[in-house]
């Protein structure tokens, strides 16, 4: 990686700030219900422990909107952290002020301290520069380690930058490291999976793979763009009406550069989105005109899967159909498994194509599952990410 990273900097009995993603999704009773986002931090924080660094965590969680709401705080996050470290980890309930400031000097290294939500905090979003300069008046190095806010230029990933010296950590290494092998020099044959429920989500990210892909998979409710952009009825299946045009294009540019865009043979459909509905399959020339598009067909599947296969490069944004719901699953979940089965590099960015993959059991069997959403969208689609950006290099 060309930025600046944690092995770069000596850290040893410094105060070390870092930005970290611990945005971790809660129930009702603020109950922590998955721990991907905290047990990716680990490479890092065990690194500074282990290179006897001060360690000051800080990051958002969901969207308390600039005000202190005690459903978004972090104090669980402190408790579920110790749990998985097996190490005290202190906790202060702001991340400015003279309560922060005081445990952050009382810090010793080895020690972890956790701040409170920032967004608590109206000037973080605004990337306010005298609040950015509070939050590194406790540290002596900066970290951004938060690869799902990377995409967001906020006082707590951009702003402190400007104040410390500053790294990125391992996990953006990582996800950079992986994204990279899809975005600058893809082994060939390179296959793109793209499903979710919007064209103009991704059309930036279709334009970028126009560049690089040999072969790019439709599925999900945008096939029915590109399905009515070649003149098939969709019945009541999701379509964006005013990208039809931007489907023809894609269709058009993909043949100009030779490369393969297919679309589903077959799709489920039914009467109505609920579980156990009535579903069948359809050849896509056949949709009727009272049921609604939900999922890839079986045949779909089986050709797609023998392009997935002898792949050297996979990547894969969007599930192929409404998974979530039983009935409308069985596409997602055979296209994972040609994915799990596939020997390159297979690469799921996306929170609900990563979600997809590890419900259906097959998060061990791909090279990477991307931690960002947005962050890998973007990444992906050539942008540059301010978070990253900031950040010195070499
Ligand atoms: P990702 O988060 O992986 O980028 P998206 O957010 O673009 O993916 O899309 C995910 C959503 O798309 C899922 O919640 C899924 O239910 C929905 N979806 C997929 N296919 C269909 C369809 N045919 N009709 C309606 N929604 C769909
Ligand atoms: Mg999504």
């Amino acid at each position: 990686m060309h930025k600046k990273t944690l092995s770069d900097i000596d850290i040893s009995g410094k105060k070390v700030l870092i930005r970290i993603d611990f945005n971790v999704p809660l129930d009702e009773h603020q109950n922590i219900t998955d721990n991907t986002r905290i047990k990716a931090a680990l490479p890092t924080i065990n690194y500074l422990l282990e290179n006897n660094a001060a360690i000051i965590l800080m990051s958002h969680l969901g969207r308390p909107k600039g005000e202190l709401k005690s459903t978004f705080s972090l104090e669980p996050v402190a408790k579920r952290l110790k749990e998985i470290i097996g190490k005290k980890v202190y906790f202060v309930h702001d991340c400015i002020g003279d309560e922060v400031k005081q445990a952050a000097k009382n810090l010793k290294p080895g020690e972890i301290l956790l701040l409170e939500n920032t967004r608590f905090h109206p000037e973080e979003k605004k990337n306010d520069p005298e609040f950015a300069k509070e939050l590194a008046s406790i540290a002596d190095v900066f970290v951004n380690d938060a690869f799902g806010t990377a995409h967001r230029a906020h006082a707590s990933n951009v702003g402190v930058a400007e104040y410390l010296p500053s790294v990125v950590g391992f996990l953006i290494e990582k996800e950079i490291e992986f994204l990279d092998k899809a975005l600058l020099n893809p082994e060939k044959p390179y296959t793109a999976i793209l499903g979710g429920v919007k064209v103009s989500d991704k059309i930036d990210l279709i334009e970028q793979l126009l560049e690089k892909a040999d072969s790019i998979l439709v599925g999900g409710a945008m096939m029915y763009t590109f399905l009515r952009a070649q003149g098939y009825s969709t019945g009541k299946s999701l379509v964006e009406e005013d990208k039809i045009p931007a489907a023809l294009e894609i269709m058009e540019k993909a043949k100009e550069k030779g490369v393969n865009l297919y679309l589903p043979e077959d799709t489920v459909v039914a009467k109505e989105i609920k579980e156990g509905a009535e579903f069948h399959s359809v050849p896509v020339d056949a949709i009727p005109n009272d049921m609604i598009g939900l999922d890839i067909g079986i045949l779909t599947v089986r050709k797609y899967t023998e392009i997935i296969k002898p792949s050297k490069t996979v990547i894969w944004n969007g599930p192929m159909g409404m998974f979530e719901i039983g009935s409308f699953s069985h596409g997602t979940k055979g296209i994972a498994r040609a994915v799990a089965a596939c020997s390159g590099i297979t690469i799921i960015g996306g929170g609900d194509s990563a979600a997809a993959i590890e419900k259906f059991g097959f998060a061990d069997k791909v090279s990477h599952i991307s931690t960002g959403g947005g962050a890998s969208l973007e990444y992906l689609s050539g942008k540059k990410l301010p978070g990253i950006s900031v950040i010195p290099d070499k």
